[in-house]
């Protein structure tokens, strides 16, 4: 039999697939199969795409040399998936391929591939053995390993130290009757209490051994009385493997299934549907927040379990991935798989491998989990599906909407997008037919909306000169908590203020690495870039003209937590944003220490706005609305519709009313005063015409060409080189526009020059963007980067 193998050289052949020889000694060797071959004069990893009996090739091949894993790791529509998805993004097929696993699966396989010479096969250890982290148990098997490594005394042909494995447990079984440990209880000696409380609890409990070494622990039996009981075959030891369980110390609660309401039924009859004719549609559910869109998912998830198949969902970020884990788990309970990335390695792989062992049948994850190696797929979700973090911003440079819709149409199964404030996007194609569109229109519980107060910045009072929250904001706030109820106060930039300015000279301090002002981090008291991290102390006069009289300026998070402290006594504040979210965990704990009251405000970047659902709260703020306005990127106006609809739909959920308060100096832009009514209609028109006039997505199709460098006239150069061979091959009515140096022209000192590509029909797209691929590979060894990124979402 003979492999196709698509290897992970960086070369620029590598959309080749190369052809080996299957060893009859090697077993397990399928499409989806990673291995190691040789390649040139090297051994490289590999993943085989294809195999047939016959060879295409004439001359001598060579062989395959490992399998790497005793998993297949790759499903065979997940190997066919990465062949189309690169040929769509322009991407090489590897750098999918490797996205797909997990990272425990792609660690460091290539420095710790070890050939060994043929000399000295005559150790009696690991005798043609593939040692790998399985076999590997114990650090005296490594160090052993490495002794051999080092007098190449071995008998092993590679050590693949790939880190991948489960957690290892210790249990104890037993082996003897009850009656036997009866009579070995009364032949102990009198003081062998220890013994006594073992064996007693053998008797007593002889059902539910075996038991973990923890288990016995807990009932006062140490390892020197286990230790004792092995020697005299009371009980066996074992390791066992077990899967790290990600939502262990979550509270699981409880939620009951709620009877839907003639909207969401109605929606759900749709869904269902198309889950029960297996068919690939896609619909779009629109519907304001709390119209009980998580409702409608749940119960279609039901019903595909109900005919045997399995569901997979993708949620946003993981900050609301807590509530609405909670809510799928308590459902679903252990048939479901949850991956996100504030999952430890671990977590993560253990949750891969119980999918891939089709041990659980929903998948809930972030962006990367629309590659969860699952099969049988039903009914595929997009929840909150306008959100930019579905867009992976580095190779590959996937969409996950896009993926999804792929692997529904591979898997004859719908796929349900839903969103209060649906990407423009996603709706135009459900105006045209292409999606389906869903409506729910009214709230669940027959809530009302909350109402929502725009504050004018330009007239508004301030308790102080360098206040950034009005006396009627402040007034409301303090009003809410004298209630005992709970407030949610956005401001969408973290840390202290995002700039220093000299008002003698003028002199913003900048990022040396980087086209950016340094933020000021009062917390550490450090000036810190955003994009590269670069970091020096606060400076207390301007390092140029060293002037006393320097200013910070543009509020963050941190500086809004003092003022709310200086003005509210006794409050109680928790801030959420990058800065304090860091640590595994702490997003979970933030959020429930706020779900029980341990703070009246719930102070954060846009990661509180999405999502959360605290009956408590009656009062949202917004301190400043303008600030995603302020970019110049062509959606700035879709985002902050979005970013204040979604905040707003946090006020009121339960019982209380709920109000928000939205601080601007643009009180009358269509984006904020639409989001104040909640009105996504009537902004879907006014956004359209102003897409329409401007030549912008959804009426275009966009491609941005990138050329990056550390050298800017290098950069400068070589776009112009790409931007002539674009209107040299494109046809008449494609829009080449720059190239020009990006909105922020340096990061971590290289130089981004852009080009855009808009289009409707450009039957010569594929060919000139694979040209230039390849162009780019040529030219690569020079300090040169192309980056080719379909649909982006930051362009002008
Ligand atoms: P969305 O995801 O659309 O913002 P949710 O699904 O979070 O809305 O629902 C909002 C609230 O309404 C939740 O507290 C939910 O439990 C409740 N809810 C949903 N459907 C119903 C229903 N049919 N009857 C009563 N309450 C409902
Ligand atoms: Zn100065
Ligand atoms: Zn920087």
């Amino acid at each position: 039999m003979f492999a196709e193998v698509i290897v992970d050289v960086a070369a620029k052949q590598t959309d080749k697939t190369f052809e080996y020889k299957i060893p009859s000694e090697l077993k397990n060797v399928a499409v989806g199969s990673r291995v190691v071959v040789p390649f040139g004069r090297r051994k490289v990893q590999g993943f085989v795409v294809d195999i047939h009996a016959e060879a295409n090739y004439q001359g001598e091949l060579k062989e395959l040399s490992l399998v790497l894993d005793d998993q297949i790791p790759l499903i065979p529509e997940l190997v066919k998936l990465s062949e189309v998805l690169a040929r769509k993004l322009f991407t090489y097929r590897i750098s999918i391929l490797q996205a797909m696993l997990p990272s425990m699966l792609k660690a460091g396989y290539k420095k710790n591939i070890v050939p060994l010479t043929d000399s000295a096969r005559a150790l009696p250890i690991f005798n043609g053995k593939v040692i790998d982290a399985a076999t590997v148990r114990s650090n005296a098997d490594i160090l052993l390993i490495n002794k051999l490594l080092a007098t190449k005394a071995a008998k092993i042909d590679y050590v693949v130290k790939n880190k991948a494995s489960h957690k290892k447990d210790v249990i104890y079984s037993i082996s003897n009757s009850k009656k036997d440990y009866l009579e070995i209880l009364a032949n102990l000696r009198t003081n062998a209490f220890k013994q006594k409380i073992l064996l007693n609890d053998i008797i007593e409990n002889y059902e539910s051994y075996p038991k973990r070494q923890q288990e016995l622990a807990n009932l006062g039996i140490k390892s020197d009385v286990l230790r004792n009981a092995v020697n005299n075959n009371w009980l066996q030891k074992q390791e066992v493997d077990v899967y790290r369980d990600p939502t262990a110390a979550d509270m699981i609660h409880a939620s009951k299934v709620v009877q839907l309401n003639a909207e969401q039924q109605a929606a759900l009859d749709q869904i269902n549907q198309q889950i029960v004719r297996k068919n690939a549609k896609t619909f779009l559910l629109e519907g304001i927040t709390g119209s009980g869109k998580t409702e409608v998912y749940l119960h279609a998830i039901a019903e595909c379990l109900k005919n045997n198949k399995s569901a997979l969902m993708l949620v946003p970020e993981i900050a609301l991935t807590p509530q609405m884990v909670n809510q799928v788990k308590s459902r679903f309970g252990k048939d479901v798989a949850v991956l996100h990335s504030a999952l430890s390695e671990g977590e993560k792989y253990d949750e891969w491998c119980r999918i891939r062992n089709q041990e659980t049948h929903v998948v809930v994850g972030a962006r990367s989990a629309i590659f969860a190696p699952l099969t049988n797929i039903g009914l595929i979700i997009i929840d909150e599906e306008h959100e930019a973090s579905y867009k992976q911003d580095n190779t590959p440079r996937y969409h996950a909407r896009d993926v999804a819709i792929l692997r529904s149409e591979y898997n004859h199964c719908p796929l349900v997008l839903g969103s209060a404030t649906p990407s423009l996007y996603s709706r135009a194609r459900a105006q045209k037919g292409v999606y389906q569109l869903l409506r729910l229109n009214n709230r669940a519980n027959n809530k009302e909306l909350p109402k929502v107060q725009i504050i004018d910045l330009k007239k508004a009072m301030f308790a102080g000169t360098q206040f950034d929250i009005s006396v009627d904001m402040l007034n409301v706030i303090k009003k809410t908590i004298a209630k005992k109820e709970q407030v949610i106060l956005l401001l969408n930039r973290r840390g202290f203020s995002n700039f220093m300015l000299c008002r003698e000279c003028g002199y913003v301090l900048q990022c040396p690495n980087c086209d950016i002002s340094l933020n000021y981090h009062k917390d550490i008291n450090q000036m810190k870039c955003h994009y590269c991290g670069y970091e020096i102390n606060k400076p207390y006069v301007c390092p140029k003209c060293h002037s006393k009289h320097i200013i910070f300026l543009g509020s963050g998070t941190q500086k809004i937590q003092e003022e709310l402290i200086n003005m509210i006594p006794n409050v109680r504040i928790l801030r959420m944003d990058i800065d304090t979210t860091r640590k595994k965990g702490s997003y979970q704990k933030i959020l429930s220490a706020f779900g029980q009251g341990q703070a009246d405000i719930l102070l954060g970047t846009q990661m509180i706005a999405k999502g959360l659902d605290f009956p408590n709260v009656t009062l949202v703020c917004v301190v400043n609305a303008d600030i995603g306005l302020a970019v110049s990127n062509y959606n700035a106006s879709e985002k902050t519709f979005d970013l204040l609809t979604q905040v707003a739909g946090r006020a009121g959920r339960a019982d209380k009313e709920g109000l928000v308060l939205i601080q601007t100096y643009n009180p009358d832009h269509y984006a904020i005063k639409l989001a104040s009514v909640q009105d996504y209609e009537q902004f879907y028109q006014s956004e359209m015409r102003y897409r329409y006039i401007g030549n912008y997505p959804p009426f275009y199709f966009t491609t941005l060409v990138s050329i990056v460098s550390h050298n800017e006239p290098l950069a400068a150069k070589q776009a112009f080189l790409v931007k002539r061979l674009l209107t040299k091959k494109l046809s008449q009515a494609t829009i080449v526009l720059g190239p020009t140096p990006s909105a922020i022209g340096k990061i971590n000192n290289q130089y981004f020059y852009q080009i855009l590509v808009k289009y409707k029909k450009e039957p010569y797209l594929a060919e000139t963007l694979s040209y230039i691929q390849n162009y780019a590979q040529d030219i690569a060894k020079n300090d040169i980067n192309v980056y080719i990124d379909q649909e982006p979402e930051n362009i002008m």
